[in-house]
């Protein structure tokens, strides 16, 4: 029959009309807030969500998954009196595998030998350009480059981030991504124990 799809899409759309007065009314019953608390926007978020499932953003946020990406960010740890001790390496591995060639890295060198350091003068990611792949973070081997949850970065000029922008501490990390920071940390405190015991192992010279 010609226009019964019409139908069916206008039944929906009534039926989620409807459901939202509904929902309103059963939530208010029960004292509960449906708009605007971390609660109401978790019941319109799950399958659970009866009539209206969108929210008002800015004022509402969604409640992000732990591996939501975006943009990269570089992470420092936090040395004695407070001190950046930044992980990456300047290896060059993260440069390498990004699809779109969106970072660029000039690594240290030792003014009197003029020999390399392991770490970064300068670091620069396109942001414009990133497509939030998260092949970076995936490659990197230090655990010295992850995925940001951050998405509101639209500005009116280039978004060309620096070291200075990037870095941000592995506290901030473990708040966005406690599981794999545990994770991480766990896997790296196991090398570091094996190290310790091979070291110990070896018969004194
Ligand atoms: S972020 Fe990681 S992969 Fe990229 S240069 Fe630094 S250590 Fe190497
Ligand atoms: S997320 Fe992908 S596109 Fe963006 S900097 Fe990393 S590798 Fe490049």
């Amino acid at each position: 029959m010609y226009g019964k799809g019409i139908l069916k899409g206008l039944g929906v759309t009534w039926k989620r009309f409807w459901n939202t007065y509904l929902e309103d009314i059963s939530w208010l019953l029960s004292g509960k807030k449906r708009y605007f608390t971390e609660e109401g926007v978790k019941h319109r978020a799950s399958k659970h969500a009866r009539g209206i499932f969108t929210v008002q953003y800015p004022e509402e946020r969604l409640i992000l998954p732990e591996e939501f990406r975006y943009v990269p960010f570089l992470v420092y740890d936090e040395g004695e009196g407070g001190k950046k001790e930044v992980r990456c390496t300047s290896c060059g591995i993260c440069a390498k595998v990004c699809p779109p060639q969106c970072i660029w890295i000039v690594r240290s060198n030792d003014p009197n030998t003029g020999r390399p350091i392991p770490e970064p003068t300068e670091f620069y990611i396109d942001m414009d350009i990133c497509m939030n792949c998260g092949f970076c973070a995936e490659y990197c081997p230090f655990d010295a480059i992850k995925m940001d949850h951050d998405f509101e970065i639209a500005s009116y000029g280039r978004n060309v981030y620096n070291l200075e922008k990037l870095l941000k501490p592995a506290s901030y990390y473990a708040s966005i991504r406690p599981e794999n920071y545990a994770r991480e940390e766990e896997a790296r405190k196991a090398k570091e124990a094996a190290k310790a015991a091979k070291t110990a192992a070896k018969p004194a010279a």
